[in-house]
């Protein structure tokens, strides 16, 4: 069974990769995997692409985005308060009181909190807007936009949640800011790697991609896949875990922490591809979950699956719990089973794949 490595684990959780600005995080992705590929590429918007076998003439990905969703500065008012606009799918109202990184331009995070009524106030308030973004302030502890200034905040710089990982129940589930997706780029990583240490021979280009900006609009991959033109795409991100009371499960379906990755049946994906993914689960003993999404799956697998005549794609999603808030948590058991099941699928894809509907 495959174990992720922990130490990188944490390290790539606890650092940030906003969308747009990826660098931090994919600097960690890319030291690790080096040692485990033959050759690792970027382009100009920070995607990153490890490769093995790169001359071959067949070419699968396996693919995560590496963005976390954050702030941006949208306006700084006289009296130091600093209004924000949503990096991608945050949530205004999970904001209030949180602690946060202010990204300034020369690399350096300084502190600031997002201010939140008193309660003893709230009741006193008519309109307590909630879920309205001019009711997000950030203080980064200025009386004046001056003073904001002279910190080096401007329109557009990025700001992040604080927070760093936790493991919960003696390490059977980690909470981290941010792990979707950073536990995929983790987990295609660790598929590179035990690759590497079995010293398996593989006929096809493997191209291991950790690509930029899905948050905003799956942009990185559509980047990657027009680039890289591959045969076979299978994608890696996290879905809801539907078990708390939050949910329905008649309209969100039944994915529970702890019950392994989940395949996805939806248009874009490739009935063979997802045919042979279940039967190197079944063959391996991987318990996998299904779910169905009825029009785009609403992660990268889109981006491979529509781009230009159409890549044979896949979905691999690992569950997760509270997805785009600060306290993300999924189940270790999980992540390890994922990374073995990507492993067993790519020592089993071959050169000629049959990727029609109409014949065998
Ligand atoms: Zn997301």
């Amino acid at each position: 069974m495959s174990n992720v490595d922990k130490d990188f684990l944490y390290r790539y959780l606890n650092s940030n990769s906003p969308t747009g600005y990826e660098v931090e995080g994919q600097k960690i992705w890319m030291d690790y995997i080096k040692p485990y590929v033959d050759n690792i590429f970027s382009d100009s918007y920070g995607n990153v692409v490890a490769v093995l076998n790169k001359d071959a003439e067949f070419k699968v990905i396996i693919e995560a985005h590496a963005d976390e969703i954050s702030w941006a500065v949208k306006y700084i008012a006289k009296e130091g308060y600093i209004y924000v606009a949503p990096n991608g799918g945050s949530d205004c109202t999970i904001a209030p009181s949180m602690r946060a990184h202010v990204h300034l331009d020369d690399g350096r995070k300084i502190p600031a909190v997002f201010g939140c009524t008193p309660i003893h106030l709230k009741r006193s308030l008519q309109n307590d807007k909630q879920n309205d973004i001019t009711n997000v302030i950030l203080d980064c502890g200025c009386d004046s936009d001056e003073e904001v200034k002279k910190l080096g905040i401007h329109v557009g710089t990025i700001i992040t949640f604080d927070g760093n990982v936790q493991e919960l129940n003696n390490g059977k589930y980690i909470v981290a800011r941010a792990s979707d997706n950073r536990a995929g780029g983790a987990i295609i990583a660790s598929v590179a790697k035990k690759i590497y240490d079995n010293k398996n021979e593989i006929d096809y280009g493997l191209y291991i991609c950790n690509c930029v900006q899905e948050e905003v609009g799956s942009f990185g991959a559509s980047m990657i896949a027009n680039k890289i033109k591959p045969n076979l795409a299978i994608i890696t991100d996290v879905t809801h875990d539907t078990q708390s009371p939050f949910y329905n499960k008649i309209k969100h379906g039944d994915v529970a922490c702890g019950k392994g990755p989940v395949l996805t049946y939806a248009p874009a994906i490739h009935h063979n591809l997802l045919e042979m993914i279940k039967n190197v689960a079944e063959k391996n003993k991987i318990d996998v979950q299904y779910d169905y999404s009825s029009r785009g799956t609403g992660t990268d697998t889109d981006a491979f699956a529509y781009c230009q005549e159409g890549i044979p794609s896949a979905l691999i999603s690992l569950p997760q719990k509270y997805m785009h808030t600060t306290v993300e948590m999924f189940c270790l058991e999980d992540m390890n089973n994922t990374i073995e099941l990507f492993y067993q699928i790519l020592i089993n894809i071959n050169k000629n794949f049959n990727t029609s509907y109409f014949s065998n």
